[in-house]
C-alpha cells in the first residue's frame, strides 16, 4: 500500500512535475509526472534523486539554537526563546539605529508565500526596503531589460514555443546541463523538425553545442558586439519587419546608427570568431518563421548584463519575432521560484505585483492594503550592498533564509569578513552544513521540500502548487510560519494566518488591476488545474495565459516596445600582465548551487566529485601544467587551489571553475568566489561573476 502525491521539483526554473510515492514505512520514491505540461514524465538526474535529500535527515537542523557570545557554542533553545530574543534584539537595534539597520537576505528557492510574508514584514511593518535575495545573482539583469524594452518583467512565451520554432539562439547558457528537461524538449523538437536551426554563443564548447548548427565561441564580455553585428546584417539584408518596427516599437533609427558603428569583420575580430559564422547565424535568424532566444548567466552575470539582455531582445523587436507561436525572448530562470519572489515584490527595489517603489501611488496602495503604516520610498540594499553595509558597520543585523551567501556571493572572503562584523546574525536553514551557519547567533530549523505546502512560478510564468508529503524532522517549521511567529513577537498585526493558503489568497488579492493579475487563483484552483500561467484574473478558467503581447500592445506608456541603443563596450576589470586570463564560473550537470542538497546524494557525485580548473592545453603548456596537476588560481581578491583539467573545449585565454564547492573542512581553497570581485551592473546590481582577471600557476608543495 502506498500513497502518491503530485508536486513540483524544487531545483531549477524549468519547474518539472513530480509524482512522489510514499510506502507504508514512509519510504519515498519519485518519478516524472507524465501529465505535467512541462516535463511530460521526464526528470533529470537531480530531480530523479530528490527524494534522497528528504529521506536522509542526518544533516538536518532539528531544534532552534542560540548563543549570547560568539566565542561560545550555540545551545539548543525553544522556539519561544529563539524568536523572543531575536525580536528583542531586532527591536533594540531598530530603536537605536533605525529600520535600515536590519535586513533580510532570502532565496529564489523560497516558496511564494514565504517571500510574501517576509516582504510584508520588512517593507510594511519594520519600515525599510532591506530585503534582497540570491535571485539578484541570477535574473536581475533580465528583469531590468524586460522592463526597459517591454514595460514589464514578463517572459512573453511558453516552453510550447519550442515545438513551433525553427530557429533557437542559446546565448550564454548551457541548458543541456543546467536546464536538462527543457533541452530534451529542444532535442525532441529537432528530431521532429530537422529544419530547426540552433545557434549557441559560449566561450566553452558545452554539451549544448553538440546540437548547434553554429557555435559562436566568442571571447567573454563581447556578447553585445555579436548581437549588434547580427542586427546589422539583418538590417542590411532587408530581413527586418518594417511594419512591426513602425507600428509597435520606438528607437529603431538610433539603433540602426549604433549597430552600423562596426563592420562585421571588426566585430568578428573583437569576438574572436569568424565573420562567416556571424553571417551564418544571421542567415538562420533571417530565414526563420519562428525565432526564439534562450539565455542565462552568460548574459545576466555581467557588469553590462542589462545591455547584453537588451541587445538580444532588440533582435526580436527589429524582426517582429515576439508574441507569436515559436517566437520570443526567453530568459531561462536559474532558481525554481525566482519569478514567484518577484511577483510578491521580494527585492530591494520592488513592491508586490510588480509595483515599483518610486511610484507614490503604488506605495500608498500597498500600505493601505497591509495596514502597517507608510512605506519607505528609499530603495533597500541589494545583495552585495547588504554585505558592504555590514562591513562598514551601517547594517547591524541580518536574517539569512534558505541561502548560503558565503559560497555564492562574489568576493567571498570580503563577505565573510562582513558577516564577522555584524552585530546579530540569524540563519534560517534546513541543513547544518552551510558555511554561513558558522556566524549565526540564532539558528532556526526550517522545513524542506515535501515537508510543507505552497506555490512556485517557473520560467514560463507557470504557477504550481506543492503539496506536503511528509512531516519535517525534529521541531523544524515551514519558513512562512517562522516569519509569521517572529512578526507577532515583534507586536505586528496581520500575520495570524489560519493556514498558508490564506497568505496565498492575500497575495492574489493584491495583484488586482496589475499586469500580473491572479485574482482568479487560490489553492483549490491550483490543485484542480495542477498549474497555470499568469495572468489569471477573476473569472479565468483553464490553464491561464500561454503567450503575452499577441496583440503587440506592450506594457510601456505608449504600448510600444522600446529598442534601446548603446555602445558595445564591456566594463569588467580587464586582464593585465599580472592577471592575464579570464575566469568564468558556472554549474556542472549534477550539482546544485552550494551543494546543501545535492551534496548529500552519492549518485550525484559519480559525474564529477571535486572542483577543477578547466584550461586550454596551450595556456597550460606555457605554464608547465599537465593534466591533473594541482594549480593555484589567483586574482586581486584571493586564491583557489584545485586540479587542472586540460581541455580544448575552452577558448584560449579563458579558464572555468565550477561554482558549487565551498569550504571542505577548514579549507576554502575550492571556493570559486574567493577570486571574483564585487563589480555589478549599474542598473540591475547583478554581480559580474562571468569575468574575473586571474593568473594560473602550477602549485608545488612547499
Ligand atoms: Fe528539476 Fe530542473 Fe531537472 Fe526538471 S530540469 S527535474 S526542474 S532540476
Amino acid at each position: 500500500m502506498q500513497d502518491s502525491f503530485k508536486t513540483t521539483c524544487c531545483y531549477c526554473g524549468v519547474g518539472c512535475g513530480i509524482v512522489v510515492h510514499r510506502d507504508r514505512l514512509g519510504k519515498l520514491t519519485v518519478e516524472g509526472d507524465k501529465d505535467h505540461p512541462v516535463n511530460r514524465g521526464m526528470l533529470c538526474s537531480k530531480g530523479m534523486n530528490l527524494h534522497y535529500t528528504v529521506m536522509d535527515t542526518s544533516d538536518r537542523l532539528l531544534h532552534p539554537e542560540m548563543r549570547y557570545n560568539r566565542n561560545l557554542p550555540r545551545q539548543r533553545v525553544s522556539w519561544d526563546q529563539a524568536l523572543g530574543r531575536t525580536a528583542a534584539v531586532f527591536s533594540q537595534i531598530i530603536r537605536r539605529y533605525g529600520p535600515e539597520s536590519v535586513a533580510f537576505y532570502a532565496s529564489g528557492q523560497c516558496l511564494t508565500e514565504e517571500y510574501y510574508v517576509v516582504n510584508k514584514l520588512i517593507k510594511g511593518f519594520i519600515g525599510s526596503n532591506n530585503i534582497d535575495t540570491n535571485s539578484r545573482l541570477c535574473m536581475s539583469s533580465a528583469v531590468a531589460a524586460y522592463k526597459m524594452a517591454l514595460g514589464e518583467d514578463a517572459v512573453p512565451g511558453s516552453y510550447d514555443d519550442i515545438e513551433h520554432t525553427d530557429c533557437i539562439f542559446v546565448a550564454g547558457a548551457n541548458p543541456a546541463w543546467c536546464h536538462p528537461i527543457l533541452w530534451r524538449r529542444v532535442e525532441a523538437a529537432r528530431a521532429a523538425n530537422p529544419r530547426l536551426k540552433i545557434i549557441v554563443s559560449d566561450p566553452r564548447v558545452t554539451q549544448s553545442c553538440a546540437m548547434a548548427d553554429v557555435h559562436l565561441q566568442l571571447n567573454p564580455g563581447t556578447d553585445i558586439v555579436l548581437h549588434h553585428a547580427l542586427g546589422r546584417i539583418l538590417i542590411e539584408k532587408g530581413k527586418t519587419d518594417p511594419a512591426f518596427i513602425h507600428q509597435h516599437t520606438e528607437g529603431f533609427e538610433a539603433y540602426r546608427e549604433a549597430v552600423m558603428q562596426r563592420s562585421i569583420e571588426e566585430a568578428a575580430l573583437i569576438c574572436g570568431i569568424d565573420a562567416a559564422d556571424i553571417y551564418a547565424a544571421a542567415g538562420h535568424i533571417a530565414g526563420a518563421k519562428g525565432f526564439m532566444t534562450m539565455w542565462t548567466m552568460g548574459l545576466n552575470q555581467s557588469a553590462v548584463g542589462v545591455r547584453k539582455n537588451l541587445s538580444l531582445i532588440n533582435l526580436h523587436l527589429i524582426t517582429g519575432h515576439i508574441g507569436k507561436p515559436g517566437s520570443g525572448p526567453f530568459s531561462l530562470t536559474g532558481q525554481p521560484n525566482a519569478m514567484g519572489g518577484r511577483e510578491v515584490g521580494g527585492l530591494a527595489n520592488l513592491l508586490p505585483a510588480h509595483r515599483v517603489l518610486d511610484n507614490p501611488e503604488h506605495r500608498r496602495e500597498v500600505a493601505a492594503f497591509w495596514g502597517g503604516g507608510e512605506l519607505s520610498p528609499k530603495p533597500g540594499l541589494t545583495a552585495t550592498q547588504m554585505f558592504e553595509a555590514m562591513h562598514s558597520g551601517q547594517l547591524k543585523a541580518i536574517w539569512i533564509m534558505c541561502s548560503n551567501p558565503l559560497v555564492s556571493l562574489p568576493d567571498a572572503r570580503f563577505m565573510e569578513a562582513a558577516l564577522q562584523k555584524a552585530m546579530f546574525v540569524v540563519v534560517q536553514e534546513i541543513s547544518n552544513k552551510p558555511e554561513t551557519l558558522r556566524y549565526a547567533d540564532v539558528v532556526l530549523p526550517a522545513a524542506a521540500w515535501a515537508e510543507k505546502e505552497g506555490t512556485m512560478t517557473n520560467a514560463e510564468r507557470r504557477i504550481s502548487y506543492l503539496t506536503k508529503i511528509t512531516d519535517a524532522p525534529g521541531e523544524a517549521l515551514p519558513d512562512s510560519e517562522i516569519i509569521c511567529r517572529f512578526a507577532q513577537k515583534m507586536g505586528y498585526h496581520g500575520f495570524d494566518y489560519p493556514h498558508v493558503s490564506a497568505i496565498y489568497e492575500e497575495h492574489c488579492r493584491l495583484t488586482a488591476g496589475t499586469n500580473i493579475d491572479i485574482t482568479g487563483l487560490n489553492y483549490n484552483v491550483l490543485r484542480e488545474q495542477r498549474s497555470v500561467q499568469w495572468p489569471y484574473p477573476a473569472g479565468a478558467t483553464g490553464h491561464g495565459t500561454p503567450r503575452l503581447f499577441t496583440d503587440h500592445q506592450f506594457y510601456t506608456a505608449h504600448q510600444k516596445a522600446v529598442i534601446h541603443s548603446f555602445g558595445d563596450e564591456n566594463t569588467s576589470a580587464p586582464p593585465d600582465r599580472d592577471y592575464p586570463l579570464i575566469l568564468t564560473t558556472g554549474r556542472i550537470r549534477d550539482q546544485w548551487h552550494t551543494m546543501s542538497k545535492t551534496g548529500k546524494v552519492s549518485k550525484l557525485k559519480q559525474h564529477i566529485d571535486a572542483a577543477f580548473l578547466e584550461i586550454h592545453p596551450d595556456d597550460a603548456r606555457t605554464r608547465n601544467i599537465r593534466q591533473n596537476d594541482m594549480v593555484e588560481v589567483t586574482s586581486g581578491n584571493g586564491m583557489v587551489r584545485v586540479k587542472a583539467l586540460l581541455s580544448t573545449t575552452i577558448k584560449k585565454g579563458v579558464v572555468f571553475l565550477p561554482m558549487h564547492w565551498g569550504k571542505i573542512l577548514n579549507n576554502d581553497l575550492h571556493r570559486a568566489n574567493n577570486l571574483t570581485n564585487n563589480l555589478v551592473d549599474p542598473v540591475s546590481k547583478q554581480p559580474d561573476l562571468k569575468f574575473t582577471a586571474v593568473a594560473v600557476a602550477r602549485y608545488e608543495k612547499p
